[in-house]
């Protein structure tokens, strides 16, 4: 995809850099002792320089044979080859619908006439592109992706058939296993496991990413969580809440370090981004702080695919339109692999958490309809597990609100559709933005550049429970979050911030 060019002094290409100066214009708010506020705008210059060239990126998936990660395995593969099948409704081409970066525009400006004119995300600065992705993993399941794809039950069969062969060829490495993290019924699963204990195996993990990384002479691996959710950890003081301690926690192969944090450690310790695709604390404090140490980016948590994003675009929507959300209903069910693990209590309640506070920020953001003190709107959220409907998800969606003169509206929401086709494109947008994030750098003033924060928290757009720097507000309003990333993206070409004020077609 060509990239846009954008002429005027605030930016600067290089053959190897896009260098943009920006000055970030924001408010400063007060709060006085009688009540009122003072707000004082503020203007903040910056730099920010961005690296050309994408890096040759591999994507490590842990649980790589599972439904979204044999999903992705094959779409990639269709996509790259070019390939259509037959289905019963007609024809179908490989596309990337559902990926914001490969799927999603934005509105750069309008031409003289005034033809408003938008251009693909990824056309502001070099994105890699999916097809160009490298990828590799571990699974408990030692199936081969070609068969692990067919146990999926995810794709027409005319396209399985397209890309068995190949598939077939790819085979998960073995992987951290603890049935002490994830539903018993995840037993019969775990035949590639590594011998030993936490220890040797984020060594064997380690390893693997070092020999991957050779073998495919990649400059970047990003390492992604795709199994399955796990019981939130126990976070104990002297285990988890320093990076030392981790690393110590490895070293005595502490019952309980996660395997999801088993492998965080190992991505990092490997100078690898980590990103937490389901909703358990993988991410603790001691593996922040490791991140932070070893400049790499965490991100997290929890693909938000369905129902959520939904919810955070709706709940935003409505509280912005001044009426009150009081109650919202959230049923679930699915039949695949997935299902059945939140089928147990404890992984159930992992998700349960990360779907529960999708809404807290929206409700904050109005004293009006929530004055201090009232309750937040009653939510509730259930998952069924129900084998025949498979990777078809069901989620019923029931929102009663509170209206003008205590009028109430209920709007109620069915949505089907398959799981995985929603989740893989996330699965792209998370590794590409954050190849694309490695290498920026930002600047205050004449200050030096540095990364921006470990903690990828662009990413909350893609995920249910974003995670945030330590002390700073988290956004689950979908628009906000889909603004910030393109908002960044055109800081990084020296645009300022897309404000909809459209004066030019309002002045006479
Ligand atoms: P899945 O059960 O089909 O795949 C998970 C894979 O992980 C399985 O192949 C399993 O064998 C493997 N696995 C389990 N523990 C492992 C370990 N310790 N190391 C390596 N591999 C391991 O599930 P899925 O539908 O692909 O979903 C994957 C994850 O994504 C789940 O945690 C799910 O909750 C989360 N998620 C999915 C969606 C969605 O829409 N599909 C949305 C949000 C979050």
């Amino acid at each position: 995809m060509a990239t846009i060019n954008v002429a005027g002094p605030n930016v600067q290409f290089t053959e190897t850099e896009i260098n943009s100066q920006y000055v970030y214009q924001n408010s400063e708010v007060t709060r006085n002792a009688d009540g009122s506020i003072t707000v004082t705008p503020t203007e903040q210059k910056l730099r920010f320089k961005t690296g050309r060239k994408p890096a040759k990126t591999g994507v490590m998936l842990v649980g790589w044979g599972g439904n979204n990660g044999s999903t992705l395995t094959a779409g990639i593969l269709a996509n790259k080859h070019k390939y259509s099948w037959r289905t019963r409704r007609g024809v179908q081409e490989a596309n990337y619908f559902g990926s914001i970066t490969q799927a999603s525009t934005l509105r750069i400006g309008q031409t003289k006439s005034l033809e408003e004119v938008n251009v693909p995300l990824s056309s502001v600065v070099p994105m890699v592109h999916p097809n160009d992705l490298v990828l590799g993993g571990w699974d408990c399941s030692g199936l081969a992706l070609g068969d692990a794809m067919r146990r999926a039950q995810v794709l027409e069969v005319t396209l399985q058939d397209l890309v068995y062969e190949e598939m077939q060829t790819l085979k998960p490495l073995p992987a951290i296993f603890d049935l002490a993290f994830v539903a018993e019924n995840q037993e019969g699963r775990a035949d590639n496991v590594i011998p030993g204990d936490k220890k040797a195996a984020v060594a064997k993990v380690r390893e693997d990413i070092r020999n991957f990384k050779a073998a495919n002479g990649l400059d970047t691996v990003v390492v992604l969580w795709t199994a399955n959710t796990e019981r939130f950890c126990l976070v104990t003081e002297g285990v988890h809440d320093t990076a030392d301690n981790i690393l110590k926690a490895v070293e005595n192969s502490e019952e309980e370090l996660s395997p999801s944090s088993c492998y965080a450690v190992a991505a990092i310790l490997e100078g690898c981004s980590y990103i937490n695709g389901a909703p358990q604390n993988t991410n603790v404090p001691g593996i922040v702080e490791l991140a932070r140490r070893h400049k790499v980016f965490v991100g997290g948590d929890d693909f938000k695919s369905g129902q959520t994003k939904m919810k955070s675009a709706l709940v935003e929507f409505f509280v912005g339109a001044g009426i009150k959300p009081e109650c919202i209903a959230s049923y679930n069910h699915l039949g695949n692999n997935d299902g059945k693990n939140l089928n147990a209590p404890k992984q159930f309640r992992s998700k349960e958490i990360t779907k529960s506070n999708v809404v807290d920020d929206m409700v904050a953001s109005n004293d009006i309809l929530f004055p201090a003190g009232t309750p937040k709107p009653d939510h509730c959220i259930v998952i069924k597990y129900l084998p025949y409907v498979g990777d078809s998800k069901r989620a019923l969606d029931e929102y009663t609100f509170s209206i003008f003169l205590g009028g109430e509206q209920t709007v109620v929401m069915h949505n089907t559709c398959q799981d995985s086709l929603l989740a893989t494109p996330l699965i792209l947008d998370l590794v590409i933005l954050t190849e694309l994030m490695q290498r920026v750098s930002i600047a205050e003033n004449d200050g030096e550049f540095q990364q921006m924060d470990t903690v990828l928290s662009i990413l909350s757009y893609l995920l249910k429970a974003p995670m945030v720097p330590a002390g700073t507000p988290v956004v689950n309003a979908l628009n906000r979050q889909k603004q910030a990333i393109e908002n960044i993206l055109r800081a990084l070409v020296g645009l300022p911030a897309e404000n909809n004020m459209l004066l030019e077609y309002r002045i006479p």
